[in-house]
Order: structure tokens, then sequence, then C-alpha cells
């Protein structure tokens, strides 16, 4: 055929003809996607300023490589937009059945009714797709649009779509979702089997706030490959992670969280560079994040942008990001640390649920709930054949621990012998009166002053190595009764549980007069030794506790009274201590003090050769009834 008799054509046909260049699901959003007023926060026409770290994913979606996303973020971060923008597009541009899986049948319906029908009636090509009439939505079954079936489904209706093909499958909160569907098998597996005839376009999202380490979503979401946000400083121009380990707080005096309204009220709080330590306002964190992005683990990005390192994007991919709390600019860092002051002030009395809220909802990382369980019968099996009173053969040294409240102190004795050998020698409560008086404090002396006859050799008494006393509570009297004991050669440090101590031990500090030194202890450090020492180890022997005979109940209900939770974040783990709901923990606090002051006399380089204790020849004797105790 020559050139002369082929027809002209025109633009309009030509048109018609070539093949048409897709937008991307970026663009598509930019020109068609509103976001609705009754919803959202934000409305109108949506902008890529909008959420700038789903823009990448967006494209990925798009781009024909990606599978599966999986997309682990707080509340709030934009999921459940990015899915109706899939839709949206899908329905648009890419057209292929499609499915949403939701919880239960009530979010679905909410689904329908807040996002996906104001999809359809704010963008007038949507509507086309429906017939114009937003009434022939349907749940539960299929929905006809013009060149492809929509599926709004909920776990349990998903069992009896199993035979329906599909191209897209969103799991919208799997882990709101049962565990198993039908015949044993869960709901995301259950989706993903009918997109088997599509294997070579097919679209998977995964997204949820992550609630357990175990569940449904956690599994699902570690199958993908990794990506981490790194945004720059607009200070030093150096690139980072966002992480709330960033956020900066002011404490009081003590070195303790502020009230949670004063975070509310404002300035308290900050993000700060990691590389410079300047502080961002919240105008440059925005921008920081507007210019985010997003690298495979294992690279860095340079001061210029430019990227090194990390994984090669694969051909066939399944992707998961993870978008914390500091990404939306829907909170700020002030709300934040109010929440976060609150929910540790809650933690102290025994609430963890605000932590956990926390840390899923606004960190956007799972929660485990593996707890180092403090189980008190395992405690009855540490009750030996001493009692009270009585230093056992092998004790090397003697430390006390002594717990302050306000008319008493709670004391615990305990010797210490090779490899971590251990024996409560003596427990008590002292009621000493108002501790607010530097005068009440005698009775405390006078025990300080005691000693314990040796089982071997009563004649000879064993005083105590070094004391560690709480000062977190009554402050200046405690110091001042230190300073006071410490003249007359009585061996005790004031010291305090404290957050700042947190890869060493323990740490001095001066107090605030530059009278005396203080210590700051991590207090997980030793709970968690204690905990093996009395809840993990089985035999007497090394790194193991012994409880007299005549321990109480009342001593054994205090040492068991907290208990850890294991959280994953970041790629830590991160052990918090809980008091159980209403339970006394004054002993397990004293417990504390007494290995306190053992890690400072060096029980764990003690040679037992070497070691040596006061032990004073039986001149000064314990008074018969030094003190008044509950038993
Ligand atoms: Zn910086």
């Amino acid at each position: 055929m020559s050139e002369s008799r082929a027809l002209p054509l025109f633009d309009a046909e030509r048109e018609l003809l070539l093949p048409r260049k897709k937008p991307d699901m970026v663009t598509w959003a930019e020109s068609h996607y509103v976001l609705p007023r009754e919803t959202a926060q934000m409305h109108g026409p949506w902008s890529r300023d909008y959420v700038p770290f789903w823009l990448e994913p967006m494209r990925w979606w798009s781009s024909g490589s990606l599978r599966q996303l999986n997309a682990a973020a707080c509340t709030q971060a934009g999921k459940t937009e990015f899915a109706n923008i899939a839709l949206g597009y899908a329905a648009d541009v890419d057209p292929g059945p499609f499915l949403i899986v939701l919880p239960t049948e009530d979010v679905a319906k909410k689904r329908l009714a807040t996002r996906i029908r104001p999809l359809f009636r704010t963008c007038p090509r949507l509507l086309g797709k429906i017939g114009g009439d937003l009434a022939n939505f349907n749940i539960g079954k299929e929905t006809i649009l013009n060149d492809m079936i929509l599926y709004i489904a909920w776990a349990h209706s998903a069992v009896t779509l199993s035979d329906v093909p599909v191209r897209y499958v969103v799991f919208d909160e799997p882990t709101k979702y049962p565990a198993a569907v039908g015949a044993d098998t869960d709901p995301i597996r259950l989706g993903k089997r009918r997109q088997r005839g599509f294997s070579l376009n097919r679209k998977t999202l995964v997204c949820s706030s992550p609630v357990l380490e175990d569940d449904l979503f956690w599994s699902q979401w570690l199958s993908g490959q990794p990506y981490d946000w790194w945004v720059p400083c607009g200070h030093c121009g150096r690139w980072h992670q966002m992480a709330w380990e960033q956020v900066e707080l002011d404490k009081d005096e003590s070195g303790r969280l502020l009230a949670a309204a004063e975070y509310a009220a404002g300035g308290h709080a900050r993000y700060v560079c990691p590389h410079c330590r300047r502080p961002w306002s919240e105008y440059e964190r925005w921008e920081s994040v507007t210019r985010g992005r997003w690298l495979t683990v294992g690279a860095t990005i340079g001061a210029e942008g430019q990227e090194t390192g990390g994984l090669p994007p694969g051909a066939n991919r399944s992707i998961r990001i993870w978008a914390g709390m500091l990404h939306p600019i829907f909170q700020t860092i002030d709300d934040l640390a109010a929440e976060w002051a609150a929910a540790q002030e809650a933690k102290h009395t025994g609430n963890v649920k605000p932590l956990q809220d926390f840390i899923t909802n606004q960190l956007g990382t799972p929660w485990k709930e593996t707890a180092r369980a403090t189980p008190v019968e395992r405690l009855r099996a540490h009750m030996g054949k001493y009692q009270t009173g009585v230093v056992p053969e092998g004790c090397l040294f003697v430390t006390r621990g002594i717990d302050v409240q306000l008319d008493h102190v709670y004391v615990i004795d305990v010797g210490w012998g090779d490899l971590s050998e251990a024996w409560v020698l003596f427990f008590a409560r002292i009621d000493c009166g108002d501790t607010e008086r530097l005068s009440n404090y005698g009775p405390v002396q006078d025990y300080l002053r005691s000693g314990w006859p040796l089982a071997a050799d009563p004649g000879t008494r064993r005083h105590h190595t070094l004391a560690s006393i709480d000062c977190a509570y009554r402050t200046e009297e405690v110091t001042a009764f230190a300073r006071q004991c410490q003249r007359q050669k009585v061996p005790i440090v004031p010291a305090r549980g404290s957050d700042h101590v947190k890869r060493g031990i323990t740490r001095p500090f001066r107090d605030a007069n530059k009278r005396i030194l203080c210590w700051d202890m991590n207090v997980n450090y030793f709970k968690n030794i204690l905990h093996a020492m009395l809840f993990v180890a089985s035999e007497p022997g090394p790194g193991y506790l012994h409880l007299p005979r005549d321990s109480t109940d009342e001593l054994l209900e205090h040492l068991s009274s907290e208990e850890a939770r294991e959280i994953p974040y970041k790629g830590r783990r991160l052990i918090v201590w809980v008091k159980k709901q209403g339970r006394p923990n004054h002993w397990w606090n004293c417990l504390v003090h007494a290995r306190h002051a053992a890690e400072l006399v060096g029980v764990r380089w003690l040679d037992p050769a070497a070691a040596c204790s006061r032990t004073k020849p039986a001149g000064r004797r314990m008074p018969k009834r030094p003190m008044r105790t509950k038993y």
C-alpha cells in the first residue's frame, strides 16, 4: 500500500488510536480527588503537600512493578486516603476487579458512607461510572462500575466471596480482623488466593495501625522489603530518620516529667535534630517532612541529597513502610508530649493502656504483651531454711535498701555471696513519724548502726557495707539525713531511679546544695537482675536470691508487685516495668536499692578470698526491740 492511498486521520481519531499514556496516581489525585468536607480534617482538592510521605508509595503503586504495599502507620496518617485514591485511580485509569476488606460490617457501611460515596460524588468522571446514582453501591456483594466490579466486604463476608477473582485487594486495619475465618484460614490468605488470575498485575495494599507484634497484620507487614523515611534538617542540611527519641522534653529539677497539662500549654517540648542538636519549629518540621525521601534499609543520604548503599529495588516488589507519629502535620509536638506524659503518669499507677495507645496509635509500632512475669508462687520456693536476723554462711557482705514514705520507712537487708548468690536477711517497716522532720530519723539511724550475728559465729556481728536510701521523695530531708550518717561514718548513699541513665547502671550527681553525692540509678537494669534472681533462678547457687523461712505474705506480695512488658520499638526492645494494679511495691523498691548498694560495693567483681566486710566483735548489741515493725 502506497503512502498516497492512506486515508488522512483527524487529530481526534489519532488520539483514539494511540496507546493512552496513563497518568500516575499522584497526578490523578491532584486533578480528581477531593477531600470531603464532612470527614476530613482538611478538605478541598487533594494536594501533594498534604501527606508528602505517601507520594512515592503512590507512584510505586501505579508504576506496575509493585505487587504489595504494607503500610504501618499511626492513626490519621492518611492510610484511608491512600486506599480511597487507589480505588478512584483503578476505576478511572486502570480498571480491574477491586476488593476492599474491612474488619466488620459496620465499619464497611461507615466506609461506604463517609469515604467511598463522597469519592464518587465529588468526581464527575467516577460518578458516571456508577450510572450517576450513589444508591447503586452494594455492601457484601458486587457493585458494577462501568468497566470493573467493586466488592466492599468485611472479614467474614470475604469468605462468601472466595470464588470471585480480583486484581486489587485492600486489607484495611487487619489488626481488627478475626484471626481465622471459615475453614481455618485467615482473611488475608483468603483474599490473596483470589488474585491468582492476575499474577502479572495484581496489587495488594495492607495497611493498619499496628497493635500486637504477633498479630495477623504485623506478620504480613514484615514480609515486605523495608523502606525508611529520611528527612533533611533545615539548619545543618544533614539527613536522618525521624523518631520519638529526638523529641526533647523539659523535666523538673529532679529530672522527672512535667505534668501533661504543662506540655499541652506549649513551650516544654521540641523536636531536635540528632546531628546539630538544634530544635525545629513546627514549621521547620513540616518543611523537612515535605522534603523527605524513602530509602531502603542500609542506605544513607548525604547533605547534597545523594543516596549511597541500600538494597537494589527488586522487580516484583513487595514493600513495607512505616509512617510514625512525627510525619503528619495533624498533631503538634506539644500535644504528643502531653499525651506521653499522661501515659507515663498512668503507667506509674499501674494502667498501661494509655502507653499502649500512644505506642500503637502515635508511634505506629506494635506492642508485645510478653511480660517478665512475677508470679508470687515462685517466691515461696525461694524461702530457705534460715531465719531473719542471722547471717547465713557464704554471706560476704551486707547491703541495705531504704524506701522513705510519708511517716515511715521500709527497709531490707541483703547478704551477698560469691557469684551474686544472695540472702534477704531482714525486712521491716519502721514507723518513725513524719519523714519531713529530720529529728524523726532516730529509729532509722539506730537501725543503720545495728548488725547481724553470723550463723557460724554468733559472737561476731556483721554490719552493712553500704546502704542506699531512696531520695526521690523527701529529697532535702533524705540527703540531710544521709550527710549526717556519713559524718558519723555510717556508710549510706542517697539514690533515686532515673530515666537519664540509659546505657549505664548508676551515675553520681551532686544534690542541689552541692553538699552530698547522690546517685541516679538505672532501675530497669536492677529490676531485670532481681527478676532473674527471684523468678528465673530455680536452684540455690550463683545468681539466686534466698528468702528467709519467716518471710511474710506481705513481703512476697511486695516483691511480686511489678512485672515487665517488652515493647519492640524501632528495632529495639524497651523493657518497661509496671506496677500491678493496686499493689504496694515498697520492699521491691528496697531490694532495688540494696542491689544498687551492692553494685557500688562491686558485687560483680567480688573476689571471695579478698572480700572482707565490716565485722565487729559483739560490742554494741542490737536492742531487743529496736523498732516497731508490723510483725
Ligand atoms: Zn541539623
